[in-house]
Formats: structure tokens, sequence, C-alpha cells
């Protein structure tokens, strides 16, 4: 039998892999946040994925981290500021040749989850694929796209591939990953906060063309000052090709303040700002755009960090 995936967080990307990979016959395991979790989700009797207007539910086991079974192989699809803890409590279950996939979005998690399990391999992932709750243990699969996976540490792709691939779940191993989730944070420092700002759709954003252009220029200079010089090549021809290509969504983290949710903000703008100051790039229009934005989440009430 192959390895079983065991997947911690049923939320949108958590759902949206494991119902995939059950589909394929893969063996899968749900880690959820506690009792009181699995017995909600035992009574809703599986996972629910709805693709193209067709739901699908798919009876993937559960369990909470007090299992006692061992972990070879474990995809975090925790928010960025839940993945440090909730490896933290699974660590002793972790076999000594253990695989973590990280599908946290932004910069910092990753180093931050590495640290509680130094003999397990931590593999990052960045994607375009879009999906959303729209019930507890149900969510619809919103946007195709792709993911890109990659080990900074270590070039050699893992056999597991091949799961994906019987899974569709598109895909590809890179050797830059680090650059992808570099310009990833780039393009989401330069668009998401100026939406929550001005309050408007991406699209919106074309009015403040000079303030966009002023956001990619420190932050293109802030790639090249931290080694990812690939990550700022025609950076903001890229930001306003995505102004225009997603005009009418809102961004995530327009949605997540919508939503009286936490952001990620201390993994994207943050991340930026912290690094920034670590290398001395003095870089005045991105730490007042922290400035502003944390200001704006206390107002509502929301947390800064
Ligand atoms: P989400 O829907 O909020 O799901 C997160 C899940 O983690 C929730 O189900 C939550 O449990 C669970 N969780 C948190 N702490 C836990 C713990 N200690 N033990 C077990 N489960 C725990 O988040 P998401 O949208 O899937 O995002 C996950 C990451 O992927 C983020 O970094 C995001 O930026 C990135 N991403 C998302 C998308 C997307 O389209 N959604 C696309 C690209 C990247 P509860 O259900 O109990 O709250």
């Amino acid at each position: 039998m192959s390895t079983p995936w065991h997947v911690l967080g049923a939320g949108s990307l958590g759902t949206l892999w494991a119902t995939r990979l059950a589909r394929a016959g893969l063996p899968v395991r749900l880690i959820v946040r506690d009792s009181t979790r699995l017995r909600s989700y035992e009574a809703a009797g599986g996972l629910t994925l709805v693709e193209n207007g067709q739901a699908s539910t798919q009876a993937v086991p559960a369990e909470t981290a007090d299992h006692p079974a061992p972990i070879r192989r474990l995809l975090v699809a925790c928010k960025a500021y839940d993945a440090e803890s909730a490896v933290a409590r699974i660590a002793p279950r972790l076999a000594v040749d253990a695989e973590l996939i990280l599908l946290q979005n932004g910069l910092g998690s990753q180093d931050a989850v590495a640290a509680q399990v130094p003999h397990a391999r931590c593999i990052s992932a960045s994607s375009t694929e879009g999906a959303f709750r729209d019930g507890d243990w149900r969510v619809v699969f919103a946007g195709h796209g792709f993911t890109w996976l990659g080990d900074a540490a270590n070039p050699l792709a893992p056999i597991w591939l091949d799961d994906l691939q019987a899974a569709n779940i598109p895909h590809e191993w890179t050797a830059d990953i680090l650059t992808r989730l570099w310009r990833k944070l780039a393009l989401n420092c330069a668009i998401n906060p100026l939406t929550v700002l001005h309050d408007c759709r991406n699209g919106g954003l074309t009015e403040h063309h000079c303030e966009v252009a002023t956001l990619c220029g420190e932050l293109a200079e802030l790639l090249e000052r931290c080694g990812q010089p690939a990550a700022a090549d025609n950076l903001q021809a890229e930001v306003e090709r995505v102004i225009q290509a997603t005009a009418a969504n809102y961004s995530s983290m327009y949605q997540d303040v919508a939503n009286q949710r936490r952001t990620e903000i201390s993994y994207l703008l943050g991340h930026a700002c912290k690094v920034a100051e670590r290398h001395q790039v003095n870089l005045p229009h991105l730490q007042q755009l922290q400035q502003r934005l944390v200001g704006h989440l206390r107002s509502l009430g929301l947390p800064s960090d």
C-alpha cells in the first residue's frame, strides 16, 4: 500500500487536495483541529467538493493530532499564521523520513515550520489554484490553476509527484521555488493592501497607477538586494497585467477584511518590510503602506499581525 497522505487543515486548499487524492484511490487521512471538529466532520459524513456546479463527497477518514499512527507524508494546509503551531503539535508523530508539503502563501511560515521539524524534509508550494468554503466541510473549486513545488535545500524530486499526476493536480517540480514565492509575494504586496485601503476591486487600482508603480520600484529594489533578481524581472509590467486580467475580482486580502477574518499580512507585506530592515534597505512607501494597513486593520478590530 502506498504511503498515506495526512492532510493537516480541512479548509479550502486542504479539501481541494484531499478530495482529489482520495478520488484517485490514494490513501488520505484528515487531521482536524480537535475532537469537537472531529465529531462535526463525522456527522457530515465526508468532504464535499463542488466542481463545475457538481458536488461530490469523499468519505476521507479523519483524526485529531493526538492519534498514535506515525506520519510520513504531511500536507500542511493551514493558514500561514497557524502552520507553525499546528505542525509543532503533530511533530512527535513524524517518522524519521517524513516529508512535509507546505501550501502557505507568502514567506516566513515555511522557515518557522522547518525549525519545528529539523529532521523532516520540507517542500514549499506556490499555487494559483483557487477554492473557497461555502459551508462546513464543503469547498467550491473556483479557479483552475497550477502548483509549483520545490525544496531550496535539495533539488531531488520526490516520488509522490506520481500521486499528484494520478489525482489530476496540475503541478511542476522546480529548483526555483524561492523565486516563485518571492514573485508571488511581490505581486501580492503591490496589489492586495491597496485594494483594502482604497476599498476597490483589483481593477480599481488603474486609478492609482503612480502609487502602484512606486511600490513596484521599491519591491524590485528589495528583491535585487535580497538575492532574488529573477523575481524582480519586469515586476511592474506583470502587476499591471494581473490588475487588468483580474479587474473584476476582489483580492484575497480584501475578502478576508470584508469577512472580518484575520489576514496573512505578516507573511506578505510584513515579511517584505522585515527583510528590508534586515538588509538595511530604505523603502519609505512600502513601510508607509504597512503602517496604513496595520492602522486600518486595528480600526476595524482585526488582528494586525
Ligand atoms: P482555510 O480555508 O482557512 O483553511 C485552513 C484550515 O486549517 C481550516 O480548516 C482550519 O480549521 C485548519 N486549521 C488551523 N489550525 C489547525 C490545527 N491546529 N489543526 C488542524 N487544522 C487546523 O485556508 P485556505 O484558504 O485553505 O488557505 C490555506 C493556505 O493556502 C493559506 O496560506 C492561503 O494563503 C493559501 N492559498 C489559498 C488559496 C485558496 O484559493 N484558498 C489559494 C492559494 C494559496 P477550522 O476549519 O477548524 O477553522
